[in-house]
């Protein structure tokens, strides 16, 4: 709850008159993220989820974002990711079977790994390094969405599984190494912005009230199967970069640095 999206979620969730209560273990989440939600009708659990969770009273909807989500985060805590995809994911799903609750599992574009077909539709299988520096997220994902389906088929849990593309905007951390946030300090700096390759790579952008509100209808929708969430209009890393230099009005330039290794094309 205390992440990026996590915040926003419960926000979105209080407005529309829900009681929340917000998990994490502020691994990569910040409290600050939540401050705001003082005295509403929000209680906040520090929790870890890769150990079993006891949460009292009937629940109706769990919403499992708990996991390290940017490149620089997961890379420096590799086994905390594995540990949240796959434990996690097994004990948020045990609560939602306990309380005869929904589930919605917060998965990724990253499960189609470096893909092969273009555009990714929900039905192509993706193309994953297991062993790359990546792959402990790609494979946690990929694993906790198999998690979540099994539970659907051998359990009966009502569960739904979005996949994020890229999303942005506010309390996004500023140094979470992504390119959005990296090109807007950057080109506010005056500072070299940053481009990984080439810069044609592309990513689909989508804006987090947008993702927010597509997840929380997909919450009640009775979709089963994966749904993508992002923009059907994709960017090249360059566009973004040149975007965001024009809308600053920056002196920024672009320059090119290396491409981290298995970085999706
Ligand atoms: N990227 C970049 N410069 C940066 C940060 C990221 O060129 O300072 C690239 C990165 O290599 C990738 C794309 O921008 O190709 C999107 O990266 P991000 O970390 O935002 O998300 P990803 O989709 O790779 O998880």
């Amino acid at each position: 709850a205390a992440g990026f999206l996590g915040s926003h979620l419960s926000d979105y969730l209080l407005d529309g008159g829900f009681s929340v209560v917000g998990m994490d273990n502020l691994l990569t989440g910040d409290l600050a993220n939540i401050q705001h939600l003082t005295g509403r009708d929000f209680v906040f659990v520090k929790h870890d989820v890769t150990n079993y969770i006891n949460l009292p009273g009937p629940i109706d909807l769990i919403f499992h974002f708990a996991s390290p989500a940017s490149p620089i985060d997961y890379l420096r805590v590799p086994i905390q990711t594995l540990k949240v995809g796959s434990l996690g994911t097994h004990n948020t799903l045990g609560l939602a079977k306990a309380k005869q609750a929904r589930f919605l599992l917060a998965s990724t574009s990253e499960v189609y790994g470096d893909p092969l077909v273009h555009p990714q539709r929900e039905d192509y299988w993706g193309n994953v390094n297991p062993v790359g520096p990546r792959g402990v997220y790609d494979e946690a994902k990929r694993f906790a969405e198999a998690m979540t389906m099994a539970y659907h088929r051998v359990h009966g849990v009502q569960t739904r599984i979005v996949r994020i593309f890229n999303t942005y905007g506010p309390r996004i951390r500023i140094d979470d190494g992504r390119a959005v946030p990296a090109f807007m300090s950057q080109a506010l700096r005056n500072e070299d912005v940053t481009v990984f390759g080439d810069g044609s790579q592309t990513r689909s952008l989508c804006y987090v009230s947008d993702l927010i509100d597509g997840i929380f209808r997909l919450m009640l929708s009775d979709t089963s199967d994966p749904v993508n969430i992002g923009n059907p209009q994709e960017l090249t890393i360059s566009q973004l970069a040149e975007q965001i230099i024009a809308l600053t009005g920056s002196r920024s330039r672009v320059v090119y640095r290396p491409l981290p290794v298995d970085d999706p094309r």
